[in-house]
């Protein structure tokens, strides 16, 4: 736009061509509502087109054509972000392209979106501007209306963790003294029992041990984000090899057999991406047939813009219909009996990625194991100075 306000500058000469070229000017975007307006800035005269001042609700014949009128009508808080980005224009030719608020005839504020071309002597100093006028009222209404909402949605979010936290922290304890009990009956005074009896208390138990786990995660879901949340930039294989190392007793148990591929230094909170890798890997151990050696590989992709890591597994798969599902929270596609879980694994790997910037997915197939992705940015050079 700035190329053809200079073309207009440049040919434009005697007051009576420079109203017909206003007119032409106004006329090739009248399809777009803008208005034009042309400042001399030796006289302060400011010519306004016809269709500048319906924006404003003035006929054609009303708004005195002066720099004043146009001054005297920004909104006070823009006023002086809007002269000074003027200024700008005229001493170091920067682009002059700015939103701000004007009042109306009827004493309305709305909202405008201006660019301007000066012109400048042979000594440097500016003597003319002319400019393009929109007004942008309606889309800075729909800004302010989906921010505000957005607030609303981070603010709800927040007291619903603040409370998912304090009710898991205040349920902790009462969970902890059903299992604690319910061991201590199964110690002291099993003898006492008949086998219905001792059936009901291993349900007790079991069911206090799984409370337990959803409390744990859940406690683990709302902190990610809350508490420590510091990023360093640090070794991933070391990252890598503190999940496996604190799936020691899983891999063992289940003789899983796995591999990865060379790590890159990374950019992020050290524990919670160890613990993103490890719930990824013991859903692959876990999510097997029965019988299944698991095969785990956890590789690496050195993408244009950011990491890449995949975790794939030989597991039972997933249908793909339940793929996006499977990271909301508490969604499970299989019943505790048949593998023991809480449905908050995958909801708190996502919660950790969207945390650090990246995204996560999966891919699979019934049968044919499964192959999670997450990204994770790359660290900028500054990053790995500060290491
Ligand atoms: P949990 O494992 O505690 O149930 P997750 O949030 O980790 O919870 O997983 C949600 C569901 O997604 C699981 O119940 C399971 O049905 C499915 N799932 C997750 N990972 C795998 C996998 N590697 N292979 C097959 N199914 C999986």
């Amino acid at each position: 736009m700035g190329r053809i306000f200079a073309r207009f500058l440049s040919r434009s000469a005697t007051k009576s061509a420079l109203k017909d070229s206003i007119e032409c000017l106004e006329l090739g975007w009248k399809g777009v509502g803008f208005g034009i307006w042309d400042w001399n800035i030796l006289t302060n005269e400011m010519t306004f087109s016809d269709r500048f001042k319906t924006l404003l609700g003035y006929a054609p014949g009303e708004l005195p054509q002066h720099y004043e009128q146009w001054v005297k009508r920004l909104h006070p808080d823009d006023k002086q972000q809007t002269l000074s980005a003027l200024q700008t224009h005229l001493k170091h030719r920067k682009q002059y392209n700015i939103e701000y608020r004007m009042l109306t005839k009827s004493g309305q504020w709305r909202w405008f979106h201006t660019t301007g071309q000066a012109a400048w002597d042979k000594k440097g100093n500016a003597t003319r501007m002319v400019g393009s006028l929109a007004d942008i009222t309606e889309r800075k209404h729909n800004e302010r209306e989906r921010e505000l909402i957005m607030e609303k949605l981070l603010e709800s979010n927040t007291e619903l963790e603040r409370f998912a936290y304090v009710a898991s922290h205040d349920m902790q304890e009462p969970i902890r003294m059903v299992t604690n009990f319910s061991e201590i009956i199964c110690k002291d005074y099993n003898s006492l029992l008949d086998e219905e009896g001792k059936e009901c208390l291993r349900l007790i138990a079991d069911s206090g041990k799984r409370m337990h786990s959803i409390i744990d995660d859940l406690l683990d879901y709302s902190r990610i984000g809350n508490e420590d949340n510091h990023m360093i930039s640090c070794d991933g294989e070391n990252v890598l090899e503190g999940a496996l190392e604190n799936l020691c007793g899983l891999i063992t148990s289940h003789n899983a057999q796995i591999s990865y591929d060379p790590f890159p230094p990374i950019y992020g909170n050290p524990v919670q991406i160890m613990r993103l890798i490890q719930n990824l890997v013991a859903n692959g151990i876990k999510y097997q047939p029965s019988g299944n050696r698991p095969h785990i590989h956890i590789g690496f992709m050195n993408q244009p813009e950011q990491w890449c890591i995949s975790i794939r597994d030989n597991g039972i798969g997933i249908n793909e219909k339940f793929i996006e599902q499977i990271f909301q929270p508490f969604r499970r596609l299989h019943a505790w009996e048949q593998y023991e879980g809480t449905g908050l694994g995958l909801s708190i790997c996502k919660k950790i990625v969207e945390n650090h910037g990246g995204r996560i997915w999966a891919t699979s197939a019934p049968g044919e194991g499964s192959l999670f992705y997450f990204t994770l940015c790359k660290p900028q050079p500054k990053q790995l100075e500060a290491a």
